[in-house]
């Protein structure tokens, strides 16, 4: 290997798309850019993004990239292949012929599906586990089938190009792959992104008839399914035209596959936009009883597929862009870690931040957010703890849930994502789990996933090599009695069970 070979990563998540590039040598992070992406939210309860923006923001950041790799005496022409990864969930619906968007992108976060879930759920006896032994996946406003079945009923321009067969679904990486690599030819998703649209059947990783017919969506609107490791196409134009796209993943299978967690049993965890805990069950799709869904992790070329069990929490990071855009209670969200350790603890107040609604293991769309335990003692600083404990204790309540699973408990979290820059959060974290919290130095683990992958597709490593990868660690350890953890968690279950049923 040319010891300039260098891999690119697309990561195009719900704050923000990035371009970021590793050196094929030592793993490390050359350089990156970033832009910020807006979320449109005219009404309670919607979250929609301009799918041009997102195209836009994707090519700009190649190029940037391409400009630094030159100011640092580097060549683009040394990226020899890309992976992508991506927000999963969102869906896009356009025009197959003029390549134009029917409408906006609607985000995973979104709830307008509300009550098409409740119709969904009345036809069958309020059981949100109807579909789970086909697609691992309770009936919820998160996953794509809901969000297409809401745009073929209200949508005008949908219904006309549905008729016309002239409509083509994707998730965020068949918007990018359509675009990047497009010509118009290309229509096709990764199975880890096509798990997330209850459209998918786990073990045949095929587009199944039976879900499709249950939300009525034509199957000729679907993208092709390919594996997560396989050549997908080269892009088209700018500096990277003719470089291959060689791996798709949605984004918290990537960090899966980042944070080395490559055996069964191994567990991470991602604190963006929400928080993501994923656990490694091999080749085994195992059913949860406890709240978590089956998706499938990553699946490289022909080999067997890899699935794991997931806890989704929605509002983490969501929760601390709402203090500083609503409430202004902070400037940046980086300053929460300062301000929060300017006390010593929430001052009893405990924050649900159920705006759209709770994901595992609740999954409940009634609740809504909610802070309890305001006196006249609590300043914004507790305020602000309380949210970074509110994500701790989201957490806690999926490792639990984990736990009773798998049937063994959790050693020690892994985790990674832009909100784990924060020590306080991380040190909260390890306190209520009373296990170590581990911290890679290297935090852009997801886009790392998506690079390692297209790396071994084109065969420039192996994953057996996975233990001269340098991913250097912090530790955070639990400080606190196992009284106090169980009292604080008690308030916390209290302060839940108050928020559920608010919106019925
Ligand atoms: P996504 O992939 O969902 O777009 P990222 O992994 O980029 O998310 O993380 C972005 C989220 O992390 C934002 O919601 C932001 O508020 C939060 N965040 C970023 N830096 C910090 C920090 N230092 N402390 C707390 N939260 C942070």
């Amino acid at each position: 290997m040319d010891e300039h070979t260098l891999i690119g990563a697309i990561d195009q998540g719900t704050s923000s798309s990035r371009f970021l590039v590793f050196s094929a040598k030592d793993f490390q992070l050359i350089t990156y850019h970033q832009v910020p992406i807006k979320l449109i939210s005219d009404q309670a309860g919607w979250v929609e993004i301009d799918p041009k923006a997102i195209i836009d923001s994707v090519v700009e950041c190649i190029e940037k990239v391409s400009q630094y790799l030159a100011d640092m005496g580097l060549s683009h022409k040394s990226i020899k292949v890309v992976g992508l990864t991506n927000q999963r969930e969102t869906t896009i619906l356009w025009d197959k012929i003029t390549g134009e968007p029917l409408y906006n992108a609607i985000v995973w976060l979104d709830t307008r599906t509300h009550s098409t879930v409740d119709e969904l759920l009345a036809k069958c006896n309020n059981n949100s586990n109807y579909l789970k032994v086909e697609c691992g996946l309770p009936l919820s406003t998160y996953f794509s089938a809901l969000k297409i079945k809401w745009l073929m009923d209200n949508v005008q321009e949908v219904k006309d190009a549905i008729r016309e067969n002239r409509c083509a679904f994707g998730t965020v990486d068949s918007w990018i792959l359509w675009n990047l690599v497009g010509n118009k030819s290309i229509h096709a998703t990764d199975v880890t992104n096509a798990s997330r649209t209850m459209l998918m059947n786990l073990k045949s990783l095929e587009w199944d008839d039976y879900l499709c017919d249950f939300f009525s969506i034509p199957k000729s609107i679907l993208p092709k399914i390919k594996s997560s490791a396989e050549n997908y196409g080269p892009i088209n134009s700018g500096s990277l035209k003719g470089v291959d796209i060689a791996a798709v993943l949605g984004d918290q299978q990537a960090d899966l596959v980042g944070q080395l967690c490559w055996e069964k049993g191994m567990a991470k965890n991602t604190y963006g936009t929400g928080c993501f805990l994923l656990y490694n069950t091999g080749s085994d799709i195992v059913y949860s009883t406890h709240g978590l869904i089956t998706t499938v992790a990553y699946k490289f070329g022909n080999e067997k597929p890899v699935y794991a069990l997931e806890g989704s929490v929605a509002i983490a990071g969501a929760a601390l862009n709402w203090l500083r855009d609503n409430l202004k209670l902070l400037e940046d969200e980086r300053d929460s870690e300062e301000i929060a350790e300017t006390v010593k603890d929430t001052g009893d107040v405990y924050f649900v931040p159920a705006f759209s609604g709770l994901f595992a293991p609740h999954w409940n769309a009634t609740a809504r957010g909610l802070i309890i335990g305001i006196t006249q003692y609590t300043t914004k600083a507790h305020i602000i703890r309380a949210t970074l404990e509110a994500v701790a204790f989201q957490n806690l309540e999926i490792v639990e849930a984990m736990n009773k699973d798998s049937g063994t408990n959790l050693k020690k979290l892994q985790v990674s994502g832009g909100m784990s820059k924060n020590k306080c959060l991380l040190q909260m974290q390890a306190d209520l789990l009373g296990i170590p919290v581990v911290r890679p130095s290297m935090t852009e683990t997801t886009s790392f996933g998506a690079a390692l992958t297209a790396g071994k597709t084109i065969g420039l490593w192996d994953l057996k090599d996975h233990k001269s990868i340098p991913i250097f660690n912090d530790t955070f350890y639990s400080t606190i009695s196992e009284e106090t953890r169980r009292s604080k968690y008690k308030k916390w279950k209290k302060a839940v069970e108050k928020c559920m049923g608010w919106d019925e």
